[in-house]
């Protein structure tokens, strides 16, 4: 996971933002660091995680910032998204609430962040099928009239974690190239 060794061709900050307990601690714990917790006390101090990949022959710096809790009181400030190029929009797919807030988390991005700004949605804890609040459909109707991109992942089995950072990081690579 990462070569410190290699020369940076990009550092592209991307922002995770939603309501508390939908998963971003964990997605970004999965993609930096291949881990997982059980544990929702894993939010440490830290702001930013940084993983490097390669994109079309060019090493690409992700730098990925986390809110530290401050989802709960809507304390995210504009120093939050100074600078980023991209946005994952989490939800809990067995918490239709977290989804039903996503238009106040895009109002929040429009607001805030630079307007080009690369967002895509995602649907977390998709392997707690069987406690799903919010159907897929909709939420693919949803981003299509958003103009977003959507996934549903699971840090916890690391499923599409992956590809959704790729996806982002993707379409970032290509507006800049
Ligand atoms: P945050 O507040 O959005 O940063 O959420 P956390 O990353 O702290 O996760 C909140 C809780 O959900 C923790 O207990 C995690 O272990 C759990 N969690 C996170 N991702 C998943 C997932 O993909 N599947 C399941 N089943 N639990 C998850
Ligand atoms: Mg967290």
């Amino acid at each position: 996971y990462g070569d410190a060794s290699q020369k940076i061709d990009y550092v592209f900050k991307l922002v995770l933002i939603g309501d508390s307990a939908v998963g971003k601690s964990q997605i970004l714990a999965r993609f930096a660091r291949n881990e997982f917790s059980l544990d929702s006390k894993a939010t440490i101090g830290v702001e930013f995680q940084t993983r490097t990949l390669v994109i079309d022959h060019k090493s690409v710096k992700a730098q990925i910032w986390d809110t530290a809790g401050q989802e709960r009181y809507r304390a995210v400030t504009s120093a939050y998204y100074r600078g980023a190029v991209g946005a994952m929009l989490v939800y809990d797919i067995t918490k239709r609430q977290t989804f039903d807030h996503i238009p106040r988390w895009l109002e929040e991005l429009r607001s805030h962040a630079d307007k080009n700004i690369v967002i895509i949605l995602i649907g977390n804890k998709s392997d707690l099928e069987d406690q799903r609040a919010v159907p897929t459909e909709d939420v693919n109707e949803f981003a299509q009239k958003e103009g977003l991109f959507f996934l549903e992942t699971s840090a916890l089995q690391a499923t599409n974690v992956e590809s959704a950072f790729m996806t982002l990081l993707t379409e970032i690579f290509n507006i800049v190239n």
